[in-house]
């Protein structure tokens, strides 16, 4: 199988008219890693895709494979692999000749031919679906005959736009880990569109967060788990409760913050990461509901409220929790147990889990927050 030792991605820029849909995209990705690229619906994931296949053509940058330029090269002279979202299959094909078609094209001989498709089969667990045609197979057999179509192609770099979109949770989960195998197993380099935060996690080398056809932030899973670099990306990894606030001091290696809910939170400079918040400063104080606590309680950090609405979803009872501010604020926590509805609650959030952002409401207006909420509604 061929090998890319480095792909190289500068300043990939694709305008439709006036709309840029993807701006200044520039990303190396290293031989084998698995990257992937996160995002809102129409943030430019598919179009980076399209422009990495050579399904479209770029407005500007480039493509460097292993340090030459491939942009202008059409798609099949790329030697890359598409899995697209709805598989793309021919119908009228057994599996097998599915398979097989893109060696027939490349006139690969027979023999090889039928190794090389019997292989495929094995390499996806559908060995004994040869003969099927796609309408007789259930949507994860036909995914994973899409992917052996791709591969038995032996493609430097493999692209797989939500491939695992149209399959039911169950499903989802058993393809994600078949895709992860077979990453290991084959070494393939490859990207991999998701607007699902988990999936990203799970599957990725690095992870490519973006924002209206812009790269928000790169990093491994943990980083932009634990060290969101900006609201956006931290709201898409689930920093939902956000309480706006002033910084009122410093206190060692923490920040204190009055927020405007009349709960005061001392946050860990680790967790401010590098800014030099000033006094009087205003910020968001973001919590993820699954980093709260109610029981035990930690030290700092208490928010009392009510309890409006409990929702089971697994393994914990995720809580809305009304305060008894003037802004009408309300949260969600996560509890082991399930409150009355109606009672009080009290929990916590340890200093380190909690992040600061500048709230730059004052400064910008509402534009870029709104589009946000926007961006992550239409996930
Ligand atoms: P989704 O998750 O919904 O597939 P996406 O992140 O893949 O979204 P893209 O499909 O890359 O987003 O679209 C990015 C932007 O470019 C969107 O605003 C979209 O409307 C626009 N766009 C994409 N294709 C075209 C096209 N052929 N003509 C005009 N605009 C386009």
């Amino acid at each position: 199988m061929k090998k890319i030792e480095k792909l190289v991605i500068k300043g990939m820029t694709r305008r439709f008219g006036d709309a840029i849909a993807l701006h200044n995209f520039t990303l190396e990705i290293a031989g084998g890693q698995f990257i992937t690229l996160l995002g809102p619906s129409g943030c430019g994931k598919s179009t980076a895709l399209n422009c990495l296949a050579g399904l479209l053509e770029l407005t500007e940058g480039e493509i460097l494979l292993n340090g030459a330029p491939v942009q202008h090269l059409p798609a099949e002279k790329r030697g890359f692999g598409m899995v697209f979202q709805n598989y793309a299959l021919f119908p009228h094909l057994t599996a097998q000749r599915n398979i097989s078609y893109g060696l027939e094209i490349r006139r690969v001989p027979r023999a090889e031919r039928e190794q090389r498709v019997r292989k495929a089969l094995n390499m996806v667990h559908l060995q004994d679906f040869g003969k099927r045609y796609p309408t007789q197979m259930s949507g994860g057999q036909q995914q994973r005959l899409a992917i052996a179509r791709t591969i038995v192609l032996e493609p430097s770099l493999l692209l797989l736009d939500e491939p695992l979109s149209n399959l039911d949770a169950n499903l989802r989960n058993e393809m994600r880990i078949e895709i992860k195998r077979l990453h290991t197993e084959l070494g393939l380099t490859t990207v991999y569109v998701t607007h699902d935060q988990s999936e990203a996690m799970s599957l990725s080398d690095k992870v490519v967060v973006m924002r209206q056809g812009r790269i928000e932030q790169i990093g491994t899973p943990q980083e932009i788990y634990n060290r969101p670099q900006s609201l956006f990306v931290a709201r898409f990894m689930g920093y939902l409760n956000q309480f706006p606030g002033t910084v009122i001091g410093r206190d060692g290696e923490y920040w204190l913050i009055q927020t405007a809910s009349g709960v005061q939170f001392t946050a860990s400079s680790t967790a401010a990461e590098s800014t030099n918040w000033q006094t009087g400063q205003r910020v968001l104080a973001c919590i993820r509901p699954d980093e709260t606590l109610a029981d035990p309680l930690p030290a700092e950090n208490h928010v009392q409220g009510h309890v409006r609405l409990v929702e089971y979803v697994g393994r914990a009872y995720e809580i809305l929790v009304q305060l008894a501010d003037e802004r009408g604020t309300q949260l969600l926590v996560h509890s082991a147990h399930a409150p009355e509805i109606g009672t009080p609650l009290t929990f916590g959030v340890q200093p380190d889990r909690l992040l600061l952002f500048p709230d730059d409401e004052m400064t910008t207006g509402h534009t870029s927050e709104e589009q946000d909420l926007v961006d992550v509604a239409a996930m």
